[in-house]
């Protein structure tokens, strides 16, 4: 990879180079807006797409709608691409970046020079930028959650998280216990299992699982699908609006009532051992936590060597897990599919806004952001797929682009002004956050689920309440008044 040029100061600064932070540069790019540069700590592309290597890591969205609609075709081999698959698409984008992109480039804070008007971002490497606005896509499903079970100091064995896979992790014919079983656990389960001696999986709550449907295109899909930009366009479209329909569910309890009457049968018919199937019949309601696509984790549950125990853990030892009945598993490898740190986000902390205040502390009464954007203590600043801004049902890319071109027609308003500040106004930030938490009340994630969607008031703060198409018509014009101008 080329380094960029050694300039300190830019107009816009974009941290990360995952489908956010690639999303925005591409189009400055294609707008021949070229003053910025793209900062990624680690040394290729690719964001959780990078990070997340275990085995049988995918997307439960399918790729020709999980990908940019404004970048050229990318020859997708099945429906729901595998994580090399889309890291291999990601790292093709940022190469058509250049310098633009600099890695091995870690942000240890950002903050706000009121009096300069400019962000000062501070590397790793003890360097400093600065730039007139910044903009953070660093992912809020970034930093891996760790539980502290009592003793897992002392397990003696290879002990590892879904998002910080090793590539060379050799679990042949070992005794492997699996922690959690949520969207990671699903891929990575069914993944393991033909080759282990043993698999445990401790679940804490079942899941709702439906089948995904996964399977390769044809040569002949692969070749229309790449040639015509019509077809293309048309199964994107269509992709994007069976899965909004999908998404009326979750405002209309009754609907979502339903599939799950029917998901529940489907499981009955499928699950014939009485005992598992009483273990994995989910108790709390559908739609309350990510509803799981899998092909594979009815069956790998009824494999012979693979045990599906819901007992809770008591603790850990140097060579075994203890459950609070007293079971005890020899393991010889550990798998934690625990999921992320998104409520209390360490990297909350490297951004400091007016009079020095960091996100983190802003946030104490509650997480949020203008349309999952933007806070008003910070000028200049936006987050992307911040709070308010993740989906359940659909697409995230779909909400990126609208962030990104959201971010651009703000740019060009600021410019056209010929201001060097802005940030939105404490009232409309306020009445946003309460429409939020209004929307956000009756719906389905807040119906006695423990998720990382929900804060510890038991708040959601992370999804939009509604479907993408409304986020669509909220963020299809930067709305002036909103905010304030220097
Ligand atoms: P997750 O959904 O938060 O699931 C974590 C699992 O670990 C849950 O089953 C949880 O149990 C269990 N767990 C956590 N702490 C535990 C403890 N102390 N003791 C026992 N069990 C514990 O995490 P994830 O599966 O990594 O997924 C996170 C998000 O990443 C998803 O919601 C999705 O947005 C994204 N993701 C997407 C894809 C994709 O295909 N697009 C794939 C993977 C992940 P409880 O359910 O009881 O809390």
């Amino acid at each position: 990879m080329t380094s960029s040029p050694p300039s300190a100061h830019w107009s816009l600064i974009i941290i990360g180079t995952g489908f956010a932070g690639l999303s925005l540069a591409l189009q400055r790019m294609n707008g021949r807006q070229e003053d910025f540069i793209v900062l990624e700590q680690a040394q290729s592309p690719g964001g959780t797409w990078r990070d997340n290597r275990y085995p049988g890591c995918a997307c439960d969205v399918p790729s020709h709608l999980y990908s940019l609609s404004g970048a050229p075709p990318w020859d997708w081999q099945r429906k729901y691409a595998e994580a090399p698959d889309i890291e291999a698409y990601l790292a093709h984008l940022a190469h058509s970046l250049g310098s633009r992109i600099r890695y091995r480039a870690q942000v240890t804070s950002a903050s706000w020079q009121a009096h300069k008007q400019l962000w000062q971002v501070e590397l790793n490497d003890g360097s400093c930028l600065t730039c007139r606005f910044l903009v953070a896509g660093v992912g809020p499903l970034s930093e891996p959650a760790w539980p502290d079970f009592p003793g897992v100091e002392n397990f003696t064995g290879p002990l590892l998280h879904t998002a910080r896979w090793s590539k060379n992790q050799d679990l042949k014919g070992q005794r492997v216990g699996l922690i959690g079983t949520g969207a990671s656990a699903i891929q990575v389960g069914p993944a393991l299992a033909p080759e282990v001696a043993q698999l445990i999986i401790f679940q804490r709550t079942a899941p709702w699982v439906v089948d995904r449907k996964d399977h390769p295109y044809t040569p002949g899909i692969r070749r229309l699908l790449r040639t015509s930009p019509f077809l293309r366009r048309a199964y994107r479209t269509w992709l994007y609006f069976t899965r909004e329909l999908k998404g009326l569910a979750f405002l209309r309890p009754n609907l979502m009532r339903k599939i799950e009457a029917y998901v529940r049968r489907d499981l009955t018919h499928k699950v014939v051992n009485p005992r598992l199937r009483q273990k994995i019949m989910p108790k709390t309601p559908m739609g309350c936590k990510r509803i799981l696509l899998s092909d594979t984790w009815w069956s790998t549950l009824e494999f012979p060597h693979v045990t599906l125990e819901t007992d809770p853990i008591h603790h850990i030892e140097a060579t075994h897990l203890v459950t609070e009945t007293g079971t005890r598993y020899a393991l010889d490898a550990l798998v934690l599919a625990t999921g992320f740190r998104y409520q209390d986000n360490p990297m909350a902390r490297l951004f400091k806004g007016e009079e020095g205040i960091t996100l983190e502390e802003f946030w104490k009464e509650q997480r949020s952001a203008y349309l999952g954007m933007m806070m008003p203590s910070f000028p200049n600043f936006f987050l992307l797929t911040g709070p308010f801004s993740g989906l359940g049902h659909n697409s995230i890319v779909f909400m990126i682009e609208c962030q990104t071109r959201w971010i651009q027609s703000a740019l060009a308003h600021v410019a056209a002004l010929g201001k060097s500040e802005f940030k939105v106004r404490a009232q409309a930030y306020a009445a946003f956050t309460n429409e939020m938490n209004r929307r956000s009340k009756n719906s389905l994630w807040m119906q006695g689920c423990q998720s990382w969607y929900l804060d510890p008031e038991g708040r959601n703060t992370a999804l939009w309440p509604g479907l993408s198409l409304s986020y669509w018509w909220r963020t299809r014009r930067f709305n002036a008044q909103d905010f304030e101008y220097a």
